[in-house]
């Protein structure tokens, strides 16, 4: 699958709910493609497909042995602050620090199978991050100072499209 780069407009739109049958070759081809673009999570929107669905590399927690495949999530709880720099694979050429909360609760699966996962830290952080794209929200929005980091990223582009870097 091809990563949908800033600002192709399907990354500001907020995804619809997924069916039980596209779920197993979807999660399958995302969880190839966040792992070949060195990713630590992926949603839907990214990947071209307005859908309720991201996963999340073991990478972001001690406490994981395998990927997690979030569907139709939903953050029940939240509480307490932290702060990482942030990056993204459709928002190249900027990272930067955003607060988020520390310990989240979600909901996740298809109606009837529903669970609940418990995530702090890093783990959390990318939850949010993945939750964000599905409402069409990108990190740069949560930044201190989005006008800026915006600003800046359409002048890369902009330098980028004209030859100049
Ligand atoms: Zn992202």
């Amino acid at each position: 699958m091809k990563i949908k780069l800033y600002p192709d407009s399907i990354l500001r739109k907020r995804a619809g709910n997924i069916k039980d049958k596209d779920i197993q070759k979807l999660s399958k081809a995302m969880l190839t493609t966040m792992i070949t673009n060195r990713g630590i999570g992926l949603a839907g929107p990214q990947v071209g497909l307005s859908k309720n669905i991201a996963i999340i590399s073991p990478q972001t927690s001690q406490e994981l042995n395998s990927h997690l495949v979030l569907i139709n999530p939903e953050i029940i709880e939240v509480s307490g602050e932290s702060e990482y720099e942030e990056g993204c694979l459709s928002v190249y050429g900027i990272s930067g620090k955003v607060k988020r909360n520390s310990d989240i609760v979600v909901e996740t699966g298809l109606p009837g199978e529903r669970k609940i996962i418990k995530a702090e830290g890093l783990l959390a952080t990318v939850i949010q991050h993945e939750i964000d794209h599905l409402n069409g929200i990108l990190f740069p929005d949560r930044m201190v100072f989005p006008k800026r980091a915006w600003n800046l990223l359409k002048s890369r582009i902009k330098r980028k499209k004209d030859g100049k870097a």
